[in-house]
């Protein structure tokens, strides 16, 4: 007898698969603790800047980073620019900037008037280059931004001990590297600030936001007074028994955090954790499922750093056509991107520099799915899609 399932009625096309739901490079992971505090916040009717709520989140991310001061602002762009003025960067200045990285880290140079000197990354974590640091120092150099790469930290005590001997400022962009850590200290306590980013495609998002992380005071209190302005905080002068007339003493920006934004940030900073934790176990099955895939070369995470995994980056192998391995597996339902830029080759900066690794990070990059909410299923899924994607490039190579 023949089962019912052979024989497909006539006009029925043969049995489709269940159609499968794209899976995102990254996506945040939000659940009831941010609504919770979100409505907190709007019931409190401080929903602006420099609120309560931003306080509380200042606080508790100063304690997980072990920092002395944080300084919530409004996006890790705005972070980057508030230190650099602070530090008194201007025209006539050179700023040493890690070429391999989101373009923001070089423009926030250009809003001062200084000039970015982009220096070249390792070939295996992708990090600033501690040894090309030293060879790109002119007399007018001021400092140095390291730039922690997908969430990995970069080489600082040797960026530490080379800006200390030639008298330079070194700033962290850790944009992507809440919880991260560098030889058992954390992200946010490496030069004389870090700026952390707290957009949607980050481990730990409220949508857009900040932080300036630092231990020197005068710092501190210069990022926030510019964050607002340049005028005292709304927050300080609260319930204070006179009527205090706030004094305009500097030229400030409105870069501050809403209050919103922050109980967001709040509830995501109370599951870094968990969320890091996903983050690491897919990085684990990716590593597993991949492994010895010929053409391809698998991220490194050095051993005395953890990376938040970020992104998880493939470096496909010359002679194979990374642009068509992305789209091959866009085709089949699995995002796919480049790494990040090669900041040298942006018009915007008028391509002085070489940084031949960088240059070709940018172009060899593959960035696949990696964020909180991947199940088992899904990395399943886009480890066998890379397979066929290479094996297909491989056959027309
Ligand atoms: C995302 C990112 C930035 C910019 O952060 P925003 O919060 O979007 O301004 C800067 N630098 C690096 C390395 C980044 O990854």
């Amino acid at each position: 007898m023949a089962r019912s399932d052979e024989n497909p009625g006539k006009g029925c096309a043969a049995p489709a698969e269940a159609p499968q739901a794209t899976i995102a490079l990254g996506a945040p992971t939000f659940g009831e603790e941010e609504l919770a505090r979100v409505q907190k916040v709007l019931a409190s009717g401080w929903v602006a800047g420099q609120g309560p709520a931003g306080a509380e989140l200042e606080a508790a991310f100063r304690s997980r980073v072990a920092a002395t001061h944080a300084i919530a602002v409004s996006n890790c762009t705005a972070a980057l620019h508030l230190v650099l003025l602070a530090l008194g960067v201007g025209p006539g200045d050179e700023v040493i900037v890690a070429d391999y990285t989101f373009p923001a880290t070089g423009h926030s140079v250009l809003f001062v008037g200084a000039e970015p000197v982009f220096v070249d990354v390792r070939p295996d974590i992708w990090t600033l280059d501690p040894s090309a640091v030293a060879a790109a120092i002119t007399p007018r150099t001021r400092g140095i931004i390291a730039v922690d790469a997908f969430g990995q930290c970069a080489d600082y005590d040797e960026l530490t001990a080379l800006a200390t001997e030639r008298g330079l400022f070194l700033i962290e962009d850790a944009a992507a590297a809440a919880g991260a850590t560098y030889r058992g200290r954390a992200a946010g306590t490496f030069g004389i600030a870090s700026c952390f980013s707290f957009h949607g495609r980050k481990g730990m998002t409220c949508g857009e936001g900040g932080m300036i992380t630092t231990g020197d005071e005068a710092l501190a209190a210069a990022v926030r007074s510019m964050s607002a302005f340049g005028m005292e905080s709304a927050f300080a002068r609260q319930g204070r028994e006179q009527l205090t007339v706030p004094v305009f003493s500097r030229l400030g920006y409105n870069y501050k955090l809403s209050d919103i934004h922050a109980a967001v940030a709040l509830a995501q900073l109370a599951k870094l954790d968990t969320l890091l934790e996903r983050r690491r176990s897919v990085a684990r099955m990716y590593q597993e499922l991949l492994g010895g895939l010929q053409g391809v070369v698998l991220p490194l995470s050095e051993a005395d750093r953890e990376t938040t995994w970020q992104s998880y980056v493939l470096t496909i192998e010359p002679g194979l056509s990374r642009d068509g391995i992305a789209l091959a597996l866009r085709a089949a339902g699995v995002q796919a991107n480049i790494g990040t830029y090669a900041s040298h080759l942006q018009p915007i900066y008028g391509g002085k520099q070489r940084c031949p690794v960088s240059e070709s990070l940018f172009h060899r990059h593959l960035a696949i799915p990696m964020h909180a909410s991947l199940s088992d299923a899904d990395v399943q899924r886009v480890a066998e899609q890379v397979r066929i994607a290479v094996q297909r490039q491989k056959e027309q190579a």
